[in-house]
């Protein structure tokens, strides 16, 4: 940053400026985006200027026509500066003049920084890829130094399950090539940015400074450095956006910018978390209303995103930090709760400005019609497009939860799994789906499926070879376990090995249970496997209905063809193929990737008990 110090009109005057946007001089205490760039297809810009009575002042820049309007709110230590960059600025550096009686009191250099001009920076993902999704606070501790930070509230104290434990930017880093060898492609990190608050930080979602990495994490400094070492080795990076809530310790909470920049009610009020209402025809006004502008937790402060200046800072908050870290990915938390014409525009000026990278809508429903509400270009009954091309798929997960552990009926059982997918025709792009066994709010897959290890063989087999777009929570390759009802914490558990203390190494085969690694490596090897298969990224889907507890399901294209099956039953069957000729007519045998061996008669497949078959077959 630029650091310059000057004596004018006899005022000190202050050129510091920090990364986060805050300003140690005498006026202006914040300019956010604390720098911008130039090169952008949009060439607007709305700073957020914060300081004591600093409406009042007159502002001018030192380069003509720069500023294109000045906004106030009733807040008069607020001002918005609009601004139109000319393709050919000169500078890097421009001045603003804050006046007042036509005196200088105080001169702010602002940054431009070069859009970078790498048109693969932003590289997006797709059906070939495969996400590992982790909690940085949770993973790895890769340096104690910064467990303990002077600048916030709480400090580590890793007996307290909802506490903070120290994992951190440096020990994601540390262990990129463990999740590149496993076979993720694609890192989703939960949020990274400041949570000052005093208790339950340790999950990121109550962000207190949006231009800035939490210190307890690292330095926004390392988060590039994280994504270019991530790069390096081919690995992608999502960032998760919240958009819906603050932090209750956010520094604009104090002195909000305007009365309508959050919901704000006589006594705390809950959001009901019925994100249905939004589709539902017969919606009461008090839970369409609750559903929306309710506040997420005590913590989480509900934002008006129908504020407009509110609108336009996040979507540049979002992205500022695409141009600054260089992201492959956009997650968006809590997609439904927030304006949704506010979630179109902003999913709609990322894809301009980022044409290849890919975000991904957190639509947590239980049903099909109201996820599928969610994903861009979806025919709606109220003509809504969300712009974000992918979304969560929970009805999936709810399925898949249940559909190992109980007999096949017409509908439970496997025929769940039918049942959710024979539901596709309701999405845009079924390809366009997140499939999950369990993520970072749900109970641990191994415990839903109370830790027989043949339910989750047959969940993986299931979710690397259906559509959609694969994604692993951390440990669950390790079978961690932790139930959502007892407390999210124990659902987050340190990785093992993750800590320098750590007796138990769970990054390196020799630290694993047998029964530990046999997941890890059937995980591992089907994830291998799948990395070059066409046909499983984005090959035709035909599924047969269940039949005796059995799924039979086929992946082809123009090429290939893998047949997938799913015995449910805990015995050996033999099953007859004539029913799926008109997928099988064409071939004569067949290799078995689970079992690694060659199939030569089709006729009769011989399954093992209570475990899947995924099958290339040959002409
Ligand atoms: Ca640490």
């Amino acid at each position: 940053m630029n650091c310059s110090r000057g004596l004018k009109y006899s005022i000190l005057l202050f050129f510091v400026v920090l990364i986060s946007g805050e300003l140690f001089s005498q006026v202006v205490k914040r300019i956010e985006p604390p720098f911008w760039f130039t090169g952008m297809s949009e060439k607007t810009l709305q700073l957020m200027v914060y300081g004591e009575q600093i409406s009042t002042y007159d502002v001018t820049c030192n380069v003509p026509g720069l500023i294109s309007g000045i906004i106030k709110t009733e807040n008069p230590n607020y001002l918005f500066i609009d601004l139109v960059i000319p393709d050919d600025i000169k500078t890097n550096i421009v001045k603003f003049d804050f006046f007042k009686n036509k005196k200088i009191i105080e001169s702010i250099n602002y940054e431009f920084r070069l859009k970078s001009a790498d048109k693969n920076r932003n590289k997006g993902f797709n059906n070939s890829d495969v996400i590992y999704l982790l909690m940085p606070d949770r993973f790895s501790n890769g340096d104690s130094k910064n467990d303990n930070s002077l600048q916030v509230l709480e400090k580590t104290n890793r007996s307290n399950p909802d506490g903070r434990h120290g994992g951190d930017i440096k020990g994601i880093k540390n262990h990129l090539d463990y999740i590149k060898d496993f076979g993720a492609t694609t890192i989703w990190i939960t949020p990274l940015l400041e949570n000052n608050q005093p208790k339950y930080t340790y999950h990121g979602y109550a962000i207190s400074n949006y231009y800035k990495v939490d210190p307890r994490f690292g330095t926004n400094e390392n988060y590039v450095e994280l994504v270019n070492e991530a790069h390096q080795k081919d690995l992608k990076i999502i960032i998760d956006v919240v958009l819906n809530h603050c932090g209750s310790g956010h520094w604009w909470m104090s002195d909000l910018p305007a009365t309508d920049w959050v919901h704000q009610y006589d006594g705390f009020t809950r959001s009901n978390y019925r994100s249905e209402v939004v589709q539902d025809p017969y919606a009461s006004k008090i839970d369409k209303s609750l559903q929306n502008d309710g506040w997420f937790d005590v913590n989480m402060p509900d934002l008006n995103q129908e504020n407009k200046l509110l609108a336009t800072y996040l979507t540049q908050n979002t992205i500022w930090w695409i141009e600054y870290a260089g992201i492959d990915g956009v997650r968006l938390d809590t997609q439904p709760y927030s304006d949704k014409d506010m979630v179109a525009a902003w999913a709609k000026r990322i894809q301009d400005e980022y044409p290849n990278l890919t975000i991904i809508g957190e639509a947590w429903l239980q049903e099909i019609a109201h996820t599928a509400y969610w994903q861009k270009n979806t025919i709606n009954f109220d003509g809504y497009s969300s712009n974000i091309p992918v979304v969560t798929d929970f009805p999936l997960h709810y399925a898949i939860e249940k559909a190992f552990s109980e007999e096949q009926s017409w509908t439970d059982g496997v025929s769940r799994l039918y049942y959710i997918l024979s539901q596709d025709f309701l999405y845009d792009n079924p390809m366009n789906t997140i499939v999950f066994l369990d993520n970072h709010d749900l109970t641990r897959i191994f415990s839903s499926f109370n830790k027989d290890i043949n339910k989750l063989k047959l969940a993986i087999a299931f979710q690397l070879t259906t559509r959609g777009i694969p994604s692993v929570f951390y440990g669950t390759e390790l079978l961690m376990e932790g139930f959502s009802h007892e407390a999210h914490g124990l659902m987050r558990k340190d990785f093992p090995g993750g800590w320098p203390d750590d007796i138990i190494n769970g990054f390196a085969p020799q630290g694993r249970s047998d029964e530990q690694n046999e997941i890890y490596t059937y995980y591992k090897n089907i994830l291998e496997w799948r990395k070059t298969k066409q046909v499983i990224h984005s090959g035709r889907l035909v599924h047969f209905i269940p039949e005796n507890n059995i799924y039979v399901y086929f992946r082809y294209n123009d090429n290939e063809c893998v047949m997938v099956v799913l015995n449910n039953n805990i015995t050996p069957q033999i099953l007859k193929t004539n029913h799926f000729s008109e997928m099988l007519n064409k071939y004569k045998s067949g290799f078995d990737i689970i079992s690694k061996s060659e199939i030569q008669n089709l006729q009769e497949l011989k399954l093992p008990a209570k475990a899947a078959m995924i099958i290339e077959l040959k002409q």
